[in-house]
C-alpha cells in the first residue's frame, strides 16, 4: 500500500517537490530583526540565487533577483484573458529557532508513534500532536533535533517552483499568465515593503503560507507594535533617599497590571484578541517595554492599544518625576476588508482545492501574511495551506503528501483562472456570473 497521495497528478509532482525542499531547507536564509538593509541575512540571497537558476532550468524564460532580494519570474498564459494571477512564498526563515545547519530527514510511511530526532532530545509526540497522529502512513519530513525545518515556507517556496516546473513540462495544461514572486524578510514583517506591485503586474497573488492540508485564509489579525519608554531619575543608591525614580521597576509595574487572566496569547484563542509584551529592558534611568496587540477587529485594536497606554499613564502618573513615551507602529490590518469585495478570488482557490479532492478549511489566521500589507497595498492575496507544523520550533515537520496536495493545488488553480467565469470576473473587476 503507497503513500496517500490525494492525487495521481500529486504523487507525480512529489519526488521533483521533495528533492527541491530538501536542497532549499539546507541553506541558512534565518532573517534578522535589526535590519540594516534588504534582505537582512545573505543567507537568502543565496537562496535566491539558486531558485533563479532552478526556475530558469525548469523553463522560465525572466526569472530575476532584484537589488532586494526579490526573485520573480513567469510562464505565459495558454488561456484566460491575458490577466496574470500570482503565486507568492518566502524565502526566510524565523529568528526564533536555529536555523542554520537544518539537516532533513524523511520518515517514510509514518507509523504513528514518537519521533525521537537524533540530537537535542527532542521528541515528536503524537499524543501532544492531533495533526500528526492524523498522518499517520505520510512521509513525515523533519530537522534533526537542534534546528528548525523551514518548511515555513519552504515548503511553499518548493510547491511554487514544482508546479510550476510541471506546468513548462506540461504545455497542453491550461493556466493563465503566472507570476511567481519570492520575497525576503516575511518573518520580521518587512516582506511586503519592498514589494514592487506595478512591475510584478497580477491581477491578484495567492500565499503558499499556510499549515495543514486545505487551508485557505481571507482572513489575518490587524497587528500594531506598541512601545512603551519610560525615565526615571538615576542617583547613586547610597543617596537615594527620596530622589531616586527606578524605570525599571515601573516598568515591570506596567507589565504586572495588564490582564493576565484575560487579552493574553495563552488565555485567547478563535476570534479574539490579545496585548503581549514580549521585551523589557532597561535601568534605573531608562526602560523600554515593546509589546504586540492583535485582534481580527480594528475597533477592538485600537482599544487593547488604548488600555496598553491607560494602564502606563496610571503606573507613571504615580511617579511625578518620571516621564513616559508611547510609540505606536502600525504593522498590518486584516485583509478581509480588502478580499471581501472579490471574494472570487478566495473562492477560486477554493475551487482549485475541492477539484485536488480535499475538502477546505476556512479559518482566520491568528497572525498575518505577506498577504495582509500587500492586500492593502492593492495586491489581493488570501493564503493556502502548504503541509507545515509547529513553526518556529526545533519540532517543525511537514507531511510530504500534503506538500504534493498543494503543488497540485497550483496547477489546479491555473486550470480555474481559465474558466469562463473567472477570467471575466478578473477582467471586470467583479463577482463571476458563472461558477
Ligand atoms: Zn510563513
Amino acid at each position: 500500500m503507497g503513500a496517500p497521495y490525494t492525487s495521481e497528478l500529486a504523487a507525480a509532482i512529489a519526488p521533483d517537490l521533495l528533492a527541491r525542499f530538501e536542497r532549499y531547507v539546507r541553506i541558512d536564509t534565518q532573517s534578522a530583526r535589526e535590519r540594516t538593509r534588504s534582505p537582512s541575512t545573505p543567507g537568502q540571497l543565496d537562496l535566491a540565487r539558486l531558485l533563479v537558476q532552478e526556475l530558469t532550468e525548469a523553463g522560465v524564460t525572466d526569472a530575476a533577483l532584484d537589488d532586494n532580494g526579490y526573485v520573480t519570474g513567469s510562464i505565459p498564459g495558454n488561456a484566460g484573458n491575458g490577466r496574470a494571477i500570482g503565486l507568492l512564498a518566502h524565502m526566510d526563515t524565523s529568528p526564533d529557532a536555529p536555523g542554520a545547519g537544518v539537516k532533513p530527514i524523511v520518515h517514510a510511511d509514518y507509523n504513528g508513534e514518537v519521533i525521537e530526532l537524533p540530537v537535542g532530545g527532542t521528541r515528536l509526540d503524537p499524543a501532544a500532536m492531533p495533526e500528526l497522529l492524523a498522518k499517520r502512513g505520510h512521509d513525515i519530513v523533519t530537522a534533526s533535533g537542534d534546528t528548525l525545518l523551514g518548511a515555513d515556507d519552504k515548503a511553499g517556496v518548493a510547491e511554487i517552483v514544482a508546479a510550476i516546473a510541471h506546468l513548462a513540462a506540461h504545455p497542453e495544461l491550461p493556466r493563465p499568465t503566472l507570476r511567481i514572486a519570492f520575497t525576503p524578510d516575511e518573518e520580521i514583517g518587512e516582506g511586503a515593503t519592498l514589494f514592487d506591485i506595478e512591475r510584478f503586474g497580477a491581477f491578484c497573488a495567492y500565499t503558499m503560507d499556510g499549515s495543514d492540508l486545505g487551508e485557505l485564509q481571507d482572513e489575518t489579525f490587524s497587528a500594531d507594535e506598541v512601545i512603551a519608554t519610560i525615565r526615571g531619575v538615576d542617583v547613586h543608591p547610597g543617596h537615594a533617599t527620596g530622589k531616586l525614580v527606578s524605570a525599571l521597576r515601573l516598568a515591570a509595574e506596567v507589565v504586572a497590571e495588564l490582564p493576565s487572566d484575560r487579552l493574553t496569547p495563552d488565555t485567547t484563542s478563535g476570534r479574539d484578541g490579545f496585548i503581549h509584551p514580549y521585551s523589557l529592558h532597561g535601568t534605573a534611568a531608562e526602560a523600554e517595554i515593546r509589546a504586540i496587540v492583535r485582534d481580527f477587529d480594528e475597533q477592538r485594536l485600537a482599544e487593547h492599544v488604548a488600555l496598553f497606554e491607560r494602564t502606563a499613564r496610571a503606573v507613571v502618573g504615580r511617579a511625578p518625576r518620571a516621564t513616559l513615551d508611547v510609540v505606536v507602529h502600525r504593522q498590518y490590518r486584516n485583509m478581509r476588508e480588502y478580499l471581501e469585495p472579490v471574494s472570487f478570488i478566495t473562492d477560486a482557490a477554493e475551487a482549485a482545492i475541492l477539484a485536488e479532492g480535499v475538502t477546505p478549511v476556512r479559518a482566520p489566521i491568528r497572525g498575518g501574511t505577506d498577504g495582509s500589507r500587500l492586500s492593502e497595498m492593492g495586491l489581493p492575496t488570501p493564503n493556502i495551506f502548504a503541509g507545515g507544523h509547529e513553526f518556529h520550533s526545533v519540532r517543525e515537520w511537514a507531511s510530504l503528501q500534503d506538500m504534493a496536495a498543494a503543488a497540485a493545488t497550483i496547477v489546479r488553480l491555473a486550470e480555474v483562472w481559465t474558466r469562463e467565469g473567472w477570467a471575466e470576473s478578473a477582467a471586470a473587476g467583479s463577482a463571476p456570473a458563472v461558477r
